[in-house]
Parts: structure tokens; C-alpha cells; sequence
């Protein structure tokens, strides 16, 4: 056998293929010319960054611009139109054709621009949700972007990281991975450092690499960066991976459906219209048009596009209220949601921990009005009662204090806090440190709600250490654990009362019981600390076990005031329909003093526990959780089980999480919502992100929602009822031996304003006032529910009414049956003008679905003003303007018929708005 020879890694493209997990990692890092204490240099990084480019995967099969206009072009209402367009050369209408292949035109240019303007939109949240990375550069830890790792940067890894490009591990802290997307192997792998021999043995085998796209679910470590971007493993089957889907969301398909049943309606409606014309012996080539432009004028073209732009246009103002938008349909989930699950700490509460209640065998204090009055700089002397307590607290803790005095450190604020309060009474945690070296540690879990630390215990030291040397017995090792009060008391079998180990019986723990309830129903998270002393180091596998049989230390109880913000947000949503559930880690006593201080729930209400959601059927979970508003001490699964039971309730789920474990309750709610401090795992798994992992903005993206829905709804609405209208005075009038009151040429110029310029103004509408009033619409609801249907038919009707009677008058005033070609023309261009003025009108009174007109004024939505503006013009250009007046057949239009025309227009907003006042009407008596 010949000794393998030392692979060399050049830092060029392809170096990845040589098999790093062989080599020891010093031999790594020399190869790969990087440091495994102070990482790269700036500089350096960003000279491998212009080498190697940005660490991407490539995105592939995203749709291109092509198919996105063939798209367009091949939906049903463009065909429509273009077999117009078809219909009008062949019978010789030359103007006619080019106005109507015009129009497809500019509704293909508006569905692409409003398709690509989206699909950019959510590339780029995409990327903001890209996930940081925590490197080392020039000897200092820094979050970077995960675009600008390179090849040799030094990265630190913590439960929940997503592993961004392929690594060599340097460190392993009980590393663990998951590597599903990657091997398919779904059990969490363990993480070494050591070499593995075998070239070509399987990527599952090489436990001392971890890689691109796989993440990390327990505990912590460091690696260095050996392959980035397309090189990497998972870019190498990247075209595999890659999920190229194009959703559509509900309210998509739903319109979709809409539209292809209105198609088919006007295509019969047409189809009879021109039967009737032929049978009443009309002239044929007219008739044909004319059915042609029927269809035309009922299929709604604009829906398409202010469907996709009211989407993207949702997404941006939630990132504006600092929501991130993960996937689009989330946008109008979110207007549907009925329960919003929310945890407590850091959502609900500000996560400002401050510890204000020390408790140990010895001594008893209350910190409150200490803090109170001296501040939060003040410092205090050191009780040797208190030394254990504080001294366990500060080293079974991976909190950073602040190098300054440490009354601040940075970390989990549970920690920080405790940090902090140890500093108060001089015993500094890097001074604790340093005399207890950390040599072992179980993490926290939020299942356990607990942690540990082993420490080397010197044989001499500060004398204040007096107390947890005591404990050792004499032991090289001390063993910390801290974590939920009622359950770590549970694994006390003895307390440390005057430097002595004492027995803990039963009566000992019931009192402890008992303090600990009074503690927490002020609303305080109550931890516990304890420690034992150990002969030997115990084995990685066997750490847990160290947790059992400890000395009980004392209680420190923490104070995380409720955020001002949440407790408005708390009524907001039920005024909303939307019922806010807590669902903590924390004692149900905590929680249910702080739900009840948010309003969440009453002083009295029911608290189910994790204890007890794992007694009950689902059945019986189902029934619960229709009016449970407060769940604690659960652990990430039971969220999974609280989700299920509110969806058989047909509850539309928002639910939020921040851990690994929290992913498949996150993936399972309707609206998965991830901290932005949470971990990388849950982001993937979320629909949105809070930003500033704020309750209140759940709730500003629900309003949001809501608005996007409405708007829709909106246009809907005034789409559908004006082309009502317009079917009823092309359809009616010739059955009166009227003349055609519309040319075809003028229905496809009003569609263009209506549905294209007037339809975008709608869209950016804002929240009305009752916005966050009514109910949620289910996502199956009609969208012509809530007197939308009804307005449709009464409004279409009383416009196409409207109409056909100034129509009917301004042929008897040209001569009725005399008026002769350039008469009609003056009556359809009246006609023509009056529907333009009805449309600006109404769209103007569409801003609000019930406030009347006058309350809501038109200068609140600028876009939709400036196309009112801009329709009047073009109407105004079409009528006047000689050679419009060529193309559109019109006739300009003396003081007399525009005086009529807006008198129309008139009446038909105070149709509009008698159908507000009836809707308020009833509104008012059904709530
Ligand atoms: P929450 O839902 O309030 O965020 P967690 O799951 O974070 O709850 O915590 C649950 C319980 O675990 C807390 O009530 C606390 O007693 C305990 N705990 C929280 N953080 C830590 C920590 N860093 N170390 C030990 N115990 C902790
Ligand atoms: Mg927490």
C-alpha cells in the first residue's frame, strides 16, 4: 500500500472535489490559507469573493420574460379580443382592428409589466430573507450575508444556523445536522472534528463536513468554508432541488374561474344578440361586431393585472410595517387568518429581562425597590447566602457581558439577566469564568427548559466560591444546571443551606412549591438553580444523566414587562374577529398574569399546560381550544397539536416560533410566522417574518391583508357591475328599434379606462376605517358576498337603465328615426361620454365600501385621482380631438349633451351611495 499522498486545495474552482474530510483540520486550514482562530481578513475575503463570485445557487427555471407574455397572451379574455380584432379587418373596419389590437396590446404590456414587477418583487424578499452567517473576519465575529462567504472563512454554528456553503468542522459542541434536503437521511447526524479515512466513501459518512443547504439542530460549533456556491454539494444537484412551482394564490385560481365563466356568458349573450340582429334582418356585419364587442365588454381584462399588482403592492407595505412576505399567497391568507397563536416572551413582552427576586435557603430578597429608586447602575454587596445562587446562574449561562462593568450583556435575555444581577453583587461572569473553566455542557432545550455546564473546580479560589465548593464534596468537577423552577426542583434531593449539603424532603419541596407560585402569579419567570459535584468527566452520550440527584441552590425570578404596543394590537384583533391565543414555554402563572394584563384573557381563565394537552384525545383538544386563550409550559409539538385541532375547527391559523423545533407547527399553520431573531429553520419553514418579532406586526400584516382582499373586492365590484351596464345598452336598444348606442370601438376605449386605469388606482387603496372591524372573510367566501352581488345587479342595471334613457332622448332631440349617420353618432357619442363621466364617478365613490363619498373625500388616493384626471383627458381627446373623432366615429358634443351626460353620471353616484347607506344600514343592525 502506498501511503495516500497529501492532497493539496488549491483555492481555485474545482479544489472541492479533493476529499477534506481525510485531512486533519490544521491541514485543512493551512491548504486553504485561512486561520482557525481569527478567520480571514477583510481584505483577503474580498479578494476570494471577486475569484470565486458570491455563494449562490444559480436560480434556474424562475419564469423568463417570454413566458410570462405568452402567458398573457394566451388567457382567454386576450383571444377574445384579438378574434375581434380578426372579425373587424375581415369586415373591413380598419380602425376599428388597429383600436382593438391596440388594446390587447396595452393589457399584455400591463399583465407583463404588473407579472414581472411582481416576480422581481419577491426575488428581492427573497433575498432579504437570505439567510447571515456568523464569520470570523480579521479575529472578530461578524454576521455577514450568506452571499459573501468565501472559501477559508471561519463560521460559528448554533442550533438552528442554516449551513450556507460546504465546511470542514473545527470545533463540535454535540453538533448535530440535518441533512434530509441533502442525503435524505431525516435522523439529525453527529458532527467530529476528526479526520475520516476513505476517499469516495458517502457524503452521509463524512461526519466531520457539513453541508451547503443542510442546517444544524442541536448544539454548536465552528467549521471553515471549503466550497461555496455552485461548487458546493447541493449546487452540483441544484437543478434537482430546485423548486421552480409557480403559485397561484387562492384569490388567483378563484378569478380565474371567474373570468373563464364570464367569458362563457359573453359569449352566449353575444352569440343571442346576434341571432336576434340577424332575425330582425339588422345589417350582418354590424350585428357581428357588435357581438363581438359584447363579449368584450363583459370579460373583465384588468383583473388579471390589479390582481398580481395589489398582491406584490400588499407584499412591499408589509415589509414596510416589518413584515417580510416569504411567499406571495401568504399576502391574502393573512386577510383570512381567525386565530393568531402568538408565544409570549419577546413577542408579546418586550424580552427586557430584569431579575427583581433572589430566593436561596439563606437569604430573601427583593430587588424592586432597590432598582427603583437607585437606577439601574446600582451595585450591591455580596451576601455569602446569595454567592452559590448567583455564581451557578452566571456560569450555567452563554450570555456575553458587556466588557464595562457587565450590567449588560448581550444573548438570551433570560441569561442577560442573570448575568447582570450576579455583576450587581461583583462577581463578574468572566471573572467566574475564568476560575470554573467550562469543560462540558447539555444546551437548552425549550423541551427540557433547561441547561447545564460542567466546570473545573480548582482546588483553591475566591472566597466567595466558598459555597459552590461546598457542594463538590472535594470533586474535580461541579456540574450547573438551570431551568424551570417547578421542574428542576423536582430533580433536588438535597439544598445548600450555610455552606452544608442538607437532605430535601418533601415538606422542603412543597414550601419551595409554594414560593414559587407566589412568585409566579405576579406575572415572574422563575427559574431554579442546582449543581452536584462529579468524580469524572462523564461520558458525551451519558450528560443528560448528570441531571439528577442535585443540590438545590436557590430561585431567581425575572420581571419581562408586556410590550406598550401589544395590548392595543390585542384588541385590534378582537374587534377584528380574530382571536389572539398565547402559547408559552413559561409557567402557566406567568402567562396568565400576563395575558390577563394584554387583555388576552380573564384573571380566572382556563390555562392549559403541555401536561395536560398530553392527557387529551384530539377530540377533547378540539373542543378545548375553541376558548382556551392561554397554553403553557408546552414544548414545540404541542404547538403542532394546537394548530391541527384549531384547523378541524376551520380556524385559519397564524402561529409563531423561533426554534428548530417549532418548524412543522410553523409549516403546518396556515400562516407560519418566524421571529427575525428566530433561527434560520424556522424562517424556511414561515410564510412571513417579523422583522422585529413584534406581535403588533402580525396584526398590521392581518390589516394589510385585509386591504389586499378588499381591493379586490373593489375592483370586482365596479368591474363587473359597469360592464352590467354596458351589456345592458349594447343588448337593449336595438330590441326598441333603437340605433346602436355604443360602437364597439367605444365599449373597448371604456373597458381601457375602466378596467385598466381606474382598476390600478383601486388597487393602492388603503385600510379603510372599519378595515379591522368586521370579520375575517373565509378564503371559500363568495367574492360576491357582503352586498356585492347585489350591488353589482342593482348598479349595472340602474347604469345600463340610465344610459338607454339619455340615449333614447338624445335620438328623439336628433330626429329620431330621421337623425340620419351623423345623428346616431352624436347620440353614441353622447351616451359614449356620459358612461366615461358615470365610471370616473363611481370609481371615485368605490374608494369605500360604506362611508359615504363626502367622509371619505377624493384627494386620499393620489394614483387613483391622477387616472381620473387622465381618463377625463383621453375621453375629452377622443371626442374633440379631429382625428380621434376620425378613428372613434364620435361628434364633439355641445354644452346641452355634456350638461346630460354629467346630470347621469350624477344620479348614478347617488345610486351608489343610497347602496352604501344601505349596507351601514345593515351593518349596523346585524352587529
Ligand atoms: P417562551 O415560550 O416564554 O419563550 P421558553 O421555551 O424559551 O419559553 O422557555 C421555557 C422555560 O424554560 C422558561 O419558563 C424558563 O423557566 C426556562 N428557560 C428559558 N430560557 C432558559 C435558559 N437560557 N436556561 C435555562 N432555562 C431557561
Ligand atoms: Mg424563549
Amino acid at each position: 500500500m502506498t501511503a495516500p499522498k497529501r492532497p493539496a486545495i488549491p483555492v481555485t474552482p474545482g479544489w472541492s472535489e479533493l476529499a477534506s474530510h481525510e485531512l486533519e483540520a490544521r491541514v485543512v486550514l493551512e491548504t486553504l490559507e485561512a486561520d482557525g482562530r481569527l478567520g480571514l481578513s477583510g481584505e483577503e475575503a474580498s479578494r476570494r469573493l471577486a475569484e470565486h463570485g458570491p455563494n449562490e445557487i444559480e436560480e434556474r427555471g424562475g419564469r423568463t420574460l417570454a413566458q410570462i407574455v405568452w402567458e398573457q397572451v394566451s388567457s382567454v379574455l386576450i383571444l377574445i379580443l384579438v378574434f375581434a380584432g380578426i372579425v373587424a379587418a375581415a369586415l373591413g373596419r380598419p380602425y376599428d382592428t388597429v383600436a382593438i389590437l391596440a388594446i390587447v396590446v396595452l393589457f399584455v404590456v400591463l399583465g407583463v409589466v404588473q407579472e414581472y414587477r411582481a416576480q422581481r418583487a419577491i426575488a428581492a424578499l427573497k433575498k432579504l430573507s437570505a439567510p447571515t452567517v456568523r464569520a470570523v473576519r480579521d479575529g472578530r465575529p461578524v454576521e455577514i450575508s450568506a452571499r459573501e462567504l468565501v472559501p477559508g472563512d471561519l463560521v460559528q454554528l448554533e442550533t438552528g444556523s442554516t449551513i450556507s456553503a460546504d465546511m470542514r468542522v473545527l470545533e463540535s459542541v454535540n453538533l448535530r445536522t440535518r441533512e434530509a434536503a441533502l442525503t435524505g437521511e431525516s435522523e439529525p447526524v453527529d458532527k467530529t472534528a476528526a479526520p475520516i479515512a476513505g476517499a469516495d466513501i458517502a457524503l452521509g459518512d463524512r461526519t466531520n463536513m457539513v453541508y451547503s443547504g443542510t442546517s444544524v439542530v442541536f448544539g454548536r460549533g465552528s467549521a471553515v468554508v471549503t466550497a461555496t456556491g455552485m461548487r458546493t454539494e447541493l449546487g452540483r444537484i441544484a437543478e434537482l432541488i430546485q423548486d421552480v412551482r409557480h403559485e397561484k394564490t387562492l384569490l388567483q385560481r378563484r378569478l380565474d374561474g371567474l373570468a373563464k365563466v364570464l367569458a362563457g356568458i359573453a359569449l352566449g349573450i353575444a352569440a343571442v344578440v346576434f341571432v336576434t340582429g340577424l332575425a330582425r334582418g339588422d345589417d350582418t356585419a354590424l350585428m357581428l361586431l357588435t357581438a363581438v364587442s359584447l363579449a368584450v365588454a363583459i370579460v373583465p381584462e384588468g383583473l388579471p393585472a390589479v390582481l398580481t399588482f395589489t398582491l406584490a403592492l400588499g407584499a412591499q407595505r408589509m415589509l414596510g410595517r416589518k413584515a417580510l412576505i416569504r411567499r406571495l399567497p401568504a399576502v391574502e391568507t393573512l386577510g383570512s387568518v381567525t386565530v393568531i397563536c402568538s408565544d409570549k416572551t419577546g413577542t408579546l413582552t418586550q424580552n427586557r429581562m430584569t431579575v427583581t427576586a433572589l430566593s436561596t435557603p439563606g437569604a430573601d430578597v427583593d430587588l424592586t425597590e432597590v432598582l427603583r429608586e437607585r437606577g439601574p447602575d446600582v451595585r450591591l454587596d455580596l451576601d455569602n447566602a446569595l454567592a452559590p445562587l448567583l455564581a451557578a446562574g452566571a456560569l450555567c449561562n452563554d450570555a456575553i457581558p458587556d466588557p464595562g462593568g457587565e450590567l449588560e450583556a448581550a444573548g438570551d435575555p433570560t441569561e442577560a439577566a442573570l448575568v447582570v444581577v450576579a455583576a450587581r453583587y461583583g462577581l463578574a461572569k468572566s471573572a467566574l469564568d475564568a476560575a470554573l473553566p467550562r469543560v462540558a455542557e447539555v444546551p437548552f432545550d425549550s423541551a427540557r427548559k433547561r441547561m447545564t455546564t460542567v466546570h473545573e473546580v480548582p482546588p483553591d479560589g475566591p472566597a466567595t466560591l466558598q459555597g459552590l465548593r461546598a457542594l463538590t464534596g472535594g470533586s474535580p468537577y461541579v456540574s450547573l444546571t438551570k431551568g424551570a423552577a417547578d421542574t428542576l426542583i423536582d430533580l433536588c434531593v438535597a439544598s445548600l443551606q450555610d455552606g452544608r449539603v442538607v437532605p430535601l424532603d418533601s415538606a422542603g419541596r412543597e414550601a419551595l412549591r409554594r414560593e414559587i407560585e407566589a412568585l409566579t402569579a405576579g406575572g415572574m419567570r422563575v427559574l431554579a438553580a442546582a449543581g452536584r459535584g462529579l468524580e469524572t468527566l462523564p461520558e458525551k452520550d451519558a450528560l443528560e444523566d448528570v441531571e439528577r440527584d442535585l443540590v438545590y441552590l436557590g430561585l431567581a425570578a425575572m420581571v419581562d414587562p408586556p410590550r406598550p404596543e401589544a395590548r392595543d394590537s390585542v384588541e385590534t384583533c378582537k374587534a377584528a374577529g380574530i382571536r389572539p391565543v398565547m402559547i408559552t414555554g413559561d409557567h402557566p402563572l406567568t402567562a396568565r398574569a400576563i395575558a390577563a394584563d394584554l387583555g388576552m384573557a380573564d384573571a380566572d381563565a382556563r390555562v392549559l399546560t403541555g401536561r395536560d394537552l398530553d392527557r387529551m384525545s384530539p377530540e377533547v383538544l378540539r373542543e378545548a381550544v375553541r376558548e382556551v386563550p392561554v397554553f403553557a409550559r408546552v414544548s414545540p409539538e404541542h404547538k403542532l397539536r394546537i394548530v391541527e385541532a384549531l384547523q378541524a375547527n376551520g380556524e385559519v391559523v397564524a402561529m409563531t416560533g423561533d426554534g428548530v423545533n417549532d418548524a412543522p407547527a410553523l409549516k403546518k399553520a396556515n400562516i407560519g410566522v418566524a421571529m427575525g431573531s428566530g433561527t434560520d429553520v424556522a424562517k424556511e419553514a414561515a410564510e412571513i417574518v417579523l422583522l422585529d418579532d413584534n406581535f403588533a406586526t402580525i396584526v398590521a400584516a392581518v390589516e394589510e391583508g385585509r386591504v389586499v382582499y378588499d381591493n379586490v373586492r373593489r375592483f370586482v365590484q365596479f368591474s363587473i357591475s359597469g360592464n352590467l351596464g354596458k351589456v345592458l345598452i349594447v343588448a337593449v336598444p336595438p330590441l326598441f328599434g333603437l340605433p346602436l348606442l355604443l360602437a364597439p370601438i367605444m365599449i373597448l376605449f371604456s373597458n381601457l379606462l375602466t378596467d385598466g386605469l381606474l382598476g390600478l388606482g383601486m388597487g393602492v387603496e388603503r385600510a379603510e376605517r372599519n378595515t379591522m372591524r368586521r370579520s375575517p372573510y373565509a378564503p371559500s367566501e363568495s367574492m360576491f358576498s357582503r352586498g356585492i352581488g347585489r350591488h353589482i345587479f342593482v348598479v349595472g342595471l340602474v347604469l345600463g337603465v340610465g344610459m338607454i334613457l339619455l340615449g333614447w332622448l338624445a335620438w328623439r332631440a336628433a330626429g329620431g328615426d330621421l337623425a340620419g349617420v351623423a345623428g346616431e353618432a352624436l347620440v353614441a357619442t353622447t351616451v359614449f361620454t356620459a358612461l366615461a363621466f358615470a365610471q370616473l364617478l363611481r370609481a371615485l365613490s368605490t374608494r369605500s365600501f360604506t362611508a359615504p363619498i363626502w367622509r371619505t373625500g377624493v384627494r386620499g388616493n393620489r394614483l387613483l385621482l391622477a387616472m381620473v384626471g387622465l381618463a377625463l383627458l383621453l375621453q375629452l381627446a377622443v371626442v374633440y380631438a379631429p382625428p380621434l373623432q376620425e378613428v372613434f366615429g364620435t361628434r364633439p358634443l355641445g354644452p346641452v349633451e355634456i350638461v346630460a351626460g354629467v346630470a347621469v353620471a350624477v344620479l348614478m353616484l347617488l345610486v351608489m351611495e343610497a347602496d352604501k347607506g344601505l349596507r351601514r344600514r345593515e351593518s349596523s343592525l346585524g352587529a
